[in-house]
């Protein structure tokens, strides 16, 4: 028996689309290997999500169950999920690179005493493994072996092409599984969510997002950049210095120590350009920076710029657009 084995995160029995990401490299890996492929769900709505997963060729879908496993748990999770690939003998265990994600292997890795690559974009199996894979924040791609069994892979968020889900198309066999869970297992979880209300469109999922940093000047200043995303259809997001500063909470924070976004256009207003924020907003497919710094760094980053005082540009760019 062999198998990659998956882990899927879902929201409300959706799988996330950096876990189709991840899906399109386990599915590779495992054509290379001619084994099947795994997928490991957890929480509310795993069920549902199996369908989300029709034609994708995975073979089974274990949905981890638990009477005390009602919420994120990092080590239980890690638990399940490794008391799954020793079932299968999975050769490979393979996560997206969200924060839940690296979060539960390095617990898998911690329990097994196995390596772990984070950040992956490229696996090479072999007599050795060669992994590729981001470093740096994305700016410096490193090229590794991998060793140990099975191997621990994160893939890099936003760097690989989602895998396509074909509706109608088989869907993996489910299967159940009831983990052997101990108190320490569980001393970690996630006890209580506040949920902001909110009609908008996520920051993650906007094909438009309109960023703000230090030169939006003030908490009142980003009114503007609400009104702008709003005619657009999109969400604002901030550097860190606006979060730092308190204008707006960390969960609208674009970067390295934040949210990774892939917009069709992302618009960055009053922002340098920074590498730990260009590693949050460099999957958008188009950057129209405003900065009254020609010399910003954001501009070459961007595909389009407006060299001037934001203050001035954004008003403007609000009136044409509601005047036509
Ligand atoms: P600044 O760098 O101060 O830039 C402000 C820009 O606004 C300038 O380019 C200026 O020309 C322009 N400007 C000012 N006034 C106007 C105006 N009226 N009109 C037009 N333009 C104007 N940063 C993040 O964003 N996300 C992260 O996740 C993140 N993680 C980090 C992790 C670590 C470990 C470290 C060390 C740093 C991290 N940072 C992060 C911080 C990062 O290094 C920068 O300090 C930050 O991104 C700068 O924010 P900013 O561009 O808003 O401000």
């Amino acid at each position: 028996m062999s198998a990659v084995v998956a882990l899927v995160e879902q929201a409300g029995g959706v799988p996330d689309r950096v876990s189709l990401e991840m899906l399109s490299l386990a599915g590779r890996l495992g054509s290379e290997l001619g084994i099947p492929v795994h997928v490991v769900l957890f929480g509310e709505g795993a069920d549902a999500a199996v369908a989300g997963l029709a034609g994708l060729g995975l073979e089974t879908a274990h949905i981890v169950e638990h009477p005390r496993l009602d919420a994120y748990a990092p080590v239980a999770w890690a638990a399940g999920l490794g008391e799954i690939a020793t079932s299968v003998g999975a050769v490979a265990v393979v996560a997206p690179g969200t924060e839940r994600g690296t979060e539960v292997l390095a617990h898998l890795a911690a329990r097994t005493s196995l390596p772990m690559a984070a950040n992956v974009v490229a696996v090479t199996p072999g007599e050795r493994w060669q992994v590729t894979r981001q470093r740096w924040a994305g700016s410096l791609i490193e090229e590794a072996w991998l060793d140990g069994e099975p191997r621990l892979v994160t893939v890099a968020v936003h760097a690989l092409q989602p895998a396509v889900v074909a509706a109608g198309g088989p869907a993996p066999a489910m299967v159940r599984v009831t983990p052997t869970l101990t108190d320490a297992d569980l001393r970690v979880r996630v006890t209580g969510r506040v949920e902001t209300k909110s009609d908008k469109v996520s920051l993650t999922e906007a094909r438009v997002v309109v960023g703000g940093g230090r030169g939006i000047g003030s908490a009142e200043g980003f009114a503007m950049l609400d009104e702008l995303a709003d005619l657009l259809g999109g969400a604002v997001g901030v550097s860190r210095v606006v979060t730092s500063a308190g204008w707006k909470p960390h969960a609208m924070q674009i970067g390295q120590t934040g949210l990774r976004i892939a917009p069709d256009l992302y618009i960055a207003c009053g922002i340098s350009g920074a590498i730990q924020h260009i590693v949050g907003c460099k999957g958008a497919k188009k950057i129209l920076a405003i900065n009254k710094d020609p010399h910003a760094p954001m501009l070459a980053r961007s595909d389009y710029a407006v060299v001037g005082d934001l203050h001035e540009v954004v008003p403007a760019v609000i009136e044409e657009l509601r005047r036509t």
